[in-house]
């Protein structure tokens, strides 16, 4: 419970306009899909509209020790801008401007509540030459966040995780100071982190229990002339994986590498349930469907990379037919969200390819989502899918392989009922064990982990590492008001 008084004070910060308890307010800002309970409920939401408004609410949030979480749309699928501990829900999405674009050195400032909508829109008309990192998630959901939490985006390829595409950031701190970090704290320029001590990783991985990011630079990277996109299709990922293991080596202008399993395209298709093939395998439907993304600068050097990326599919007996040309075999009423890949996008990925969420009334979802070696691809689709087709559900399998094929993301998705108790239970028994199984794997590590993982990591992280993320955010956020109840808590 809030006092009037303090009410009154944020309100005068940034306007009674932009300040809620209104119940109907408070619901709005409590969801996420996932299994876990329970969901937190703030009492207040405020929305600032500069940076000075987040200094100033967070100076009052210390002074009254007042739980604050930043937030831009809350569907991040760990729960962790579901507010545990009630208190102040920071909603970021009036700060939603792109503030500048270096063309020379390829990055953005923005600010921190924008949408990948805002980014992308704001891109295309401007600079449409060049190109953010984009997730598939929705259009709504925040740029920030995403590359805070490790997220993954179809460069992944070039620049690995959104983390490794900040430049540098603006910060307000859990005591309301302000702190720049990277290049831009000693000159205008935002390239990058280097070389002074890379304070970032304070903020990064965090998930708002550090410090409010009011601006960031991201990089950005020139959209060439020439692209294709390939799909090929396998019998099984068995098959399939090892083609992207080399060609994850192999260069060839690869910006984007992934694979998904029938499970997942399916729903890209937006079929109902009743139509989802539990076990492709089983009924003998192609499990694999692989997506290669290549670019260049001259056509001659585009021809060379397409003809070595067909002589790889070759080698492994598969058919290197272009996503363009893959849809074309697909009905149209089975194209689903995928059909967005045909004529307006001339035939090219990525479009924000949510749709193998039911987001429909009561629609639930969570993964087991890992950074992983690359070794275990296949291992872990395997261990998944045995899981989840033990529990009655079509596994949902996405393999991205990033930085270069350094590492990769591997993740299984599950969907659920949230308006079925029973459901829940059946969602959350299974993936837990999906994560018990994939834990015989070394390296399978989650990001964005709901509270049961969080525990678990914790014990099983070196003791030292512990402590010092420990000490770190007691210094950085003394009171523990900073999105309290998730990650780890700091040291008195
Ligand atoms: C259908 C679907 C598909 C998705 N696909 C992808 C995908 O392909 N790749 C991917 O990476 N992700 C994906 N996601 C996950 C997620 O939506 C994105 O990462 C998204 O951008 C997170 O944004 P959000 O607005 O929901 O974050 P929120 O839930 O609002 O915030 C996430 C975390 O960041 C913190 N935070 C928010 N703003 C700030 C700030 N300014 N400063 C400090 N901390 C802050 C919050 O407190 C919270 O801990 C997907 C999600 C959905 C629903």
């Amino acid at each position: 419970m809030i006092s009037s008084e303090i009410i009154t004070k944020l309100e005068t910060i940034v306007g009674e306009r932009y300040v809620s308890d209104e119940p109907e307010i408070q619901y709005l800002y409590h969801y996420d899909f996932i299994s876990a309970e329970p969901e937190g409920k703030c009492d207040i939401v405020i929305m600032p509209g500069t940076a000075e408004e987040v200094q100033n609410i967070v100076k009052i949030a210390n002074n009254f020790k007042i739980p604050i979480v930043p937030w831009v749309s809350g569907i991040n699928f760990g729960g962790i801008a579901t507010p545990r501990k009630g208190g102040i829900v920071i909603d970021m999405r009036r700060l939603n401007k792109v503030l500048e674009v270096n063309e020379d050195d390829m990055y953005a400032v923005v600010e921190g509540g924008i949408t990948w909508a805002d980014l992308k829109g704001y891109l295309n008309k401007h600079h449409p030459d060049f190109q953010a990192g984009i997730t598939w998630s929705p259009p709504g959901t925040g740029v920030i966040p995403s590359h805070l939490c490790y997220g993954m985006f179809n460069l992944g390829m070039l620049g690995g995780t959104g983390a490794e595409f900040i430049n540098g950031l603006e910060v307000v701190l859990g005591s309301g100071e302000l702190v720049k970090i990277g290049s831009c704290s000693l000159s205008s320029y935002w390239y990058g982190r280097q070389p002074l001590p890379d304070l970032s990783g304070l903020f990064i991985g965090f998930e708002g229990t550090t410090g409010i990011i009011t601006k960031m630079a991201i990089k950005l990277w020139p959209k060439l002339p020439f692209r294709t996109d390939y799909l090929p299709i396998a019998q099984t990922v068995e098959e399939g994986a090892p083609m992207m293991l080399k060609l994850a080596k192999a260069g060839l202008g690869i910006i984007d590498l992934l694979f998904i399993n029938l499970g997942w395209a399916q729903s890209l298709m937006c079929l109902d349930q009743a139509n989802v093939a539990n076990d492709p395998v089983e009924l003998g439907l192609p499990d694999f469907l692989g997506l290669i993304t290549t670019q260049a600068y001259t056509e001659k050097q585009h021809e060379a990379q397409c003809e070595a990326i067909i002589d790889i599919c070759k080698e492994f007996n598969l058919d290197p037919l272009t996503l363009k040309e893959q849809m074309k075999s697909f009905p149209e009423n089975m194209q689903g969200i995928m059909g967005h890949l045909t004529p307006s996008t001339g035939g090219q990925a990525p479009v924000q390819f949510w749709g193998c969420w039911n987001f429909s009334r009561g629609g639930g979802g969570e993964w087991v989502g890992s950074y992983n070696t690359t070794r275990n691809v296949v291992k872990y689709y395997q261990l998944s899918r045995d899981v989840s087709l033990k529990y009655g559900k079509p596994p949902q399998y996405y393999c991205r392989f990033m930085f270069g094929g350094h590492y990769c993301v591997t993740r299984t998705n599950i969907n659920f009922n949230k308006n079925n108790p029973e459901e829940i239970l059946n969602a959350r028994k299974c993936l837990k064990e999906i994560h018990d199984a994939v834990q015989q794997l070394e390296g399978s590590i989650m990001y964005k982990p709901p509270l049961w993982a969080v525990n678990y990591y914790n014990d099983k992280m070196d003791r030292n590492m512990y402590q010092l993320i420990k000490r770190v955010k007691g210094l950085l956020d003394p009171n523990n008001i900073m999105n309290p109840g998730q990650g780890i808590e700091g040291e008195k």
